[in-house]
């Protein structure tokens, strides 16, 4: 086993299902990956563990190679044997666990969205845990994310800590409570935990279904650390409206529950060096910006007839929460207002996914507007640096990361006021934020009338003061959005739990 090297910083291990680039679906890969950059730069030691899916972009990552060992786990009463691997991402150490487990865990050809994620993710948490305690791993905090490894939590406490994996703190990250993992109790016996024994109000059960368990509240409950990824959404989530049930359990666990805005990965989200581009840019030179929109409409068959005809861009996974509805209506309304509109998204939701195709079949040969209904991270790239504004209309958004990129690549974030959204965009007409802060356009009501409020005051000052336009791009793309502040604030968190740990230990 590759021994740990030695740090005079924090010793953090992230278990996550997702981490860009390679095993990327979300904002939550983007996480894992900016945050452990950030506390590598700080001197700590980061590593990741992931499920070594058969669809990672093992191309990206360098070194790649078997270990030398075998980690047996335990899963449904017996012992199955995990290849381990291992690799360097970004000058990050990552470990992949490959099950050899005859469901095929990880060789779906997908991430997520099979009958048995409760099972594979189940088996993914209590892998890794094994490897980190037949390593001899001794780190300072595991920190886990989403439903996925939210197991980590119960199982560290109630399994692992008494075999003596039992040096860490667990933090346990929630980039979206609609999304919890719940299963029939019976079905957390299979990783080892004890059903009958967390099947109970203040441990695992699910709160609407009593006969349920829910891994999100396993998280919740069993870490020393809960994070959320804005301050809004953290308290959005402690209210019956945003809470998607676990209101009541965050209320109870208050203490230990914090929002922290996510940051974006500068250095992969950098106009001056991003090779998507055809041309480079940065804030003092928006000629250049202007020739990558010219390159989009030329590549899409948009027109380019008219160089001042602003292009509106929105880059998402098609689901309700991102407003679907609002979406749909702000392509008609951006013709309507002169504009153009390119839309990169794809849908896990069948009706959504063919609702927009037939608006995409629709918009064809349109000279303004074009639907690309697929993932493409090489054309996200391209489509943030074209776009002159972005719009993000989400009915809620736990953080959100577009609206930062859009601003760091100078596309105007219009954006409804919620979440992240509300912590990260400050209207350029709100007299209370100080000016310096204000730096896109935003709206309250998720109706059309709210949207059409928002989209007419930045075609307005599009149009008719391209000099305050030109500032205020100029001054989004200058806007810190690294990960330097908010890894910070991990730290601090950090060392204030392994300080707390210590002390009791005495
Ligand atoms: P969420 O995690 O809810 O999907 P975020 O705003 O936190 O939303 O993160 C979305 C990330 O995924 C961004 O990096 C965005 O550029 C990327 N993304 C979303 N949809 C696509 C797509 N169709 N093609 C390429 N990248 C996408």
């Amino acid at each position: 086993l590759v021994a740990s090297a030695t740090s005079p910083g924090l010793y953090v291990i992230h278990i996550a299902a997702e981490m860009a680039p390679v095993a990327k679906v979300g904002g939550l890969g983007d996480v894992v990956s900016g945050l452990c950059k950030a506390l590598q730069k700080k001197g700590h030691l980061a590593e990741i563990i992931l499920p070594k899916y058969d669809c990672i972009q093992y191309d990206r990552i360098r070194d790649f190679r078997a270990l030398d060992v075998v980690i047996e786990s335990y899963f449904d009463g017996q012992s199955f044997k995990n290849k381990i691997y291992v690799g360097t991402i970004e000058g990050l150490p990552v470990y992949f666990i490959e099950p050899h487990h005859p469901d095929k865990f990880f060789w779906r050809g997908k991430f997520y969205g099979e009958h048995d994620d409760f099972r594979r993710f189940s088996y993914f948490s209590r892998a890794a845990l094994e490897f980190l305690l037949q390593a001899g791993k001794k780190p300072d905090i595991i920190h886990c994310h989403d439903w996925q490894t939210a197991f980590v939590a119960p199982l560290y406490w109630d399994v692992y800590a008494p075999k003596g994996l039992n040096s860490a703190r667990i933090c346990f990250t929630c980039h979206n409570f609609e999304y919890q993992g719940t299963a029939p109790a019976s079905h957390l016996e299979s990783c080892g935990l004890d059903a009958h024994h967390l099947n109970r109000p203040d441990r695992m059960q699910d709160n609407s279904a009593h006969d349920r368990v829910n891994s999100v509240k396993g998280g919740v409950v069993f870490s020393n650390i809960v994070t959320t990824v804005s301050p809004t959404y953290a308290q959005e989530v402690r209210t019956a409206e945003g809470g998607h049930g676990l209101h009541s359990t965050l209320s109870t666990h208050s203490k230990k529950f914090l929002g922290i805005l996510n940051g974006i990965d500068t250095d992969a989200w950098n106009p001056a060096t991003d090779t998507f581009l055809e041309v480079q840019y940065n804030a003092n030179d928006l000629q250049g910006k202007a020739q990558n929109k010219e390159a989009l409409r030329r590549d899409l068959g948009l027109s380019s007839a008219d160089v001042r005809r602003p292009l509106l861009g929105c880059i998402t996974r098609l689901v309700p929460q991102k407003g679907v509805h609002l979406i749909r209506h702000a392509i008609y309304r951006t013709l309507e207002l002169g504009g153009q509109f390119v839309l990169l998204g794809s849908s896990p939701v069948p009706h959504i996914q063919r609702e927009f195709e037939g608006i995409a079949n629709n918009f064809q040969n349109h000279d303004h507007a074009r639907l690309i209904l697929k993932y493409d991270e090489s054309l996200s790239h391209v489509i943030y640096a074209a776009s002159d504004m972005f719009i993000i209309p989400s009915i809620f958004e736990p953080c959100g990361l577009t609206q930062m990129i859009s601003m760091r690549y100078g596309a105007i974030p219009i954006v409804r006021k919620t979440g992240g959204l509300n912590d990260s965009v400050f209207d350029v007409d709100d007299d209370t934020v100080p000016s310096q802060f204000q730096n896109g356009f935003t709206f309250l009501n998720a109706d059309e009338p709210g949207i059409n409020g928002a989209l007419d005051r930045a075609f307005n000052l599009y149009m008719n003061n391209p000099e305050i336009w030109q500032q205020l791009v100029r001054k989004d793309m200058n806007m810190d959005f690294s990960w330097d502040t908010s890894a910070a604030q991990y730290e601090d968190i950090y060392s204030m739990s392994v300080a707390r740990a210590r002390a009791t230990k005495k």
